[in-house]
């Protein structure tokens, strides 16, 4: 499976979208990462999914890429009487511990060991800020508001408080029980919400152990604060702009959104925009022109991918909403007049090693020998990944013996990962192997030039130090 783009699309599965036929279509119009959401939905919908998704592999000759995504420690009220309450601006609403239904008055919030940290004038926002609420006492028990505007509340909505560095677990037990089934069921990345700081990744890394990648999702200012920091120890990032734009002032989200690019792309991490990129195909068959200039301006500011959420999860067009971001993003890629992705100067690493060097040279050359694909050897995933970083002129196959790392990589910028389970004793049979898989796939023709890079002695992770030009023929034994 060849796509035409570089650039990277998720899709959420949801009630609108769980169903073998539907993954396969979605799959089918281009989507590269299936996003379970934790969330939401129960775990025997998402073990059905990610079976269903598995089974797509063989068929169509291609590893697939899952990622779980953990709910993290979302706040919400407790439930009404009537469901919802509409409340008016400058009347008084608590917020108590007390676990009755709620009326106009008073709702419970079953958070008690924030209420502390809640002092006067903090602001609570409910619903994704529709209802403001500002702090006007605090006991131990309950917290006195004013309600800044008028608005509904209803059953368990979701409460932001950006003001205040909350001391609360980076993951809840239903976080805990949720990555234990996540992981027993091999699922490729697992994003934590809600992130705050770099040690809430590491936490959950020495849970992961190695057995998925880790994606922190930055919804929180305090996590644009600590940007840097948490890039670094995270696998990947997702810009979760649907949390972060309640839990800052929603003029800043594109401006955060451009520098967390950046960041990404300086270290070499996969970076996801995510939320509201074609919200109105929710309900409608064509995005408006603002959605397809933002999945657009995603593109040219490097990110590896976007990503789909109520559109393919709750609503009426999952598939055409998969194939408009694929015809979006194809569109970006072939304007050559302002789609140039090179890494500034002076944001180069100052330290590079064999794999830089190797993966900067390889760059170099497709961009002047005329090369139609970079092969990557790579058991771990860590050269693709350096490939990826480079923004490469041609297709990157992430050629691994390790069919997870296959998957996890579907994820990066230009990277059409491959498992191959045959074993290099020598350069000769390294330079057979990757021009004999490619071709397989219809990745290339015959007469066409690659670039291979791998690392001698074959087999070990983290070795790359060296590259090869080799030419397509077509000859069946090959090369
Ligand atoms: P969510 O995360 O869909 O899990 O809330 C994405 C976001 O907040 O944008
Ligand atoms: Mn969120």
């Amino acid at each position: 499976m060849k796509r035409n783009r570089k650039a990277k699309i998720l899709a959420t599965l949801g009630p609108a979208s769980s169903s073998s036929d539907i993954i396969e279509r979605l799959f089918k119009s281009g989507c590269d990462v299936f996003r379970l959401n934790f969330s939401h939905g129960s775990v025997e919908t998402h073990r059905q999914n990610l079976q269903s998704i598995r089974a797509l592999e063989e068929k169509y000759d291609h590893a697939s890429c899952i990622l779980a995504d953990l709910q993290g420690p979302k706040l919400r009220v407790g439930e009404f009487k009537n469901t919802d309450e509409s409340l008016k601006k400058g009347q008084t609403f608590i917020l108590d511990t007390n676990s009755e239904l709620g009326d106009h008055k008073r709702v419970n919030f079953p958070h008690s060991e924030i209420y502390e940290h809640l002092t006067p004038n903090c602001t609570l926002l409910i619903n994704d800020g529709r209802i403001r609420l500002q702090v006007i006492e605090q006991h131990k028990d309950k917290l006195i508001t004013e309600v800044l505007n008028d608005g509904i509340i209803s059953n368990n909505k979701g409460v932001n408080i950006p003001d205040v560095i909350l001391p609360i677990d980076s993951m809840t037990n239903k976080d805990r029980a949720d990555l234990q089934k996540a992981l027993d069921m091999n699922v490729d990345w697992v994003a934590l919400s809600f992130v705050q700081q770099a040690e809430d990744i590491t936490k959950l890394k020495k849970i992961v152990n190695g057995k998925a990648m880790i994606m922190a999702k930055i919804e929180k200012p305090s996590a644009v604060k600590n940007i840097d920091e948490i890039i670094k120890v995270a696998d990947g990032i997702m810009i979760a702009r649907g949390d972060l734009g309640v839990e800052m002032p929603t003029e800043n989200v594109p401006i955060v959104q451009k520098n967390i690019i950046k960041r990404c792309r300086y270290f070499g991490k996969p970076v996801v925009v995510a939320t509201q990129m074609l919200e109105s195909m929710i309900s409608n068959l064509v995005p408006t022109r603002a959605e397809a200039s933002d999945v657009a301006n995603a593109i040219y500011d490097g990110t590896d991918a976007v990503m789909l959420s109520g559109e393919s999860a709750v609503g009426d067009y999952p598939i055409e909403s998969v194939s408009t971001m694929n015809s979006i993003i194809e569109n970006v890629e072939k304007d050559k007049n302002n789609f140039n992705l090179e890494i500034e100067n002076n944001e180069s690493f100052k330290t590079i090693d064999d794999t830089d060097a190797i993966t900067s040279a390889a760059y170099s050359i497709a961009n002047n020998a005329g090369a139609k694909a970079i092969i990557t050897f790579s058991v771990s995933g860590k050269t693709t990944l350096r490939m990826a970083r480079e923004r490469a002129p041609v297709q990157i196959i992430g050629l691994s013996p390790n069919i997870t790392t296959a998957r996890k990589m579907q994820i990066a910028w230009g990277v059409n990962s491959c498992h191959s389970t045959q074993d290099a004793a020598n350069t000769t049979e390294m330079v057979n192997i990757a021009c004999s898989v490619v071709k397989n796939k219809n990745l290339v023709k015959a007469d066409d030039s690659v670039i291979i890079t791998a690392g001698v002695p074959f087999g070990n992770a983290g070795t790359t130090n060296l590259l090869r030009i080799a030419k397509i023929i077509e000859d069946k034994n090959l090369t």
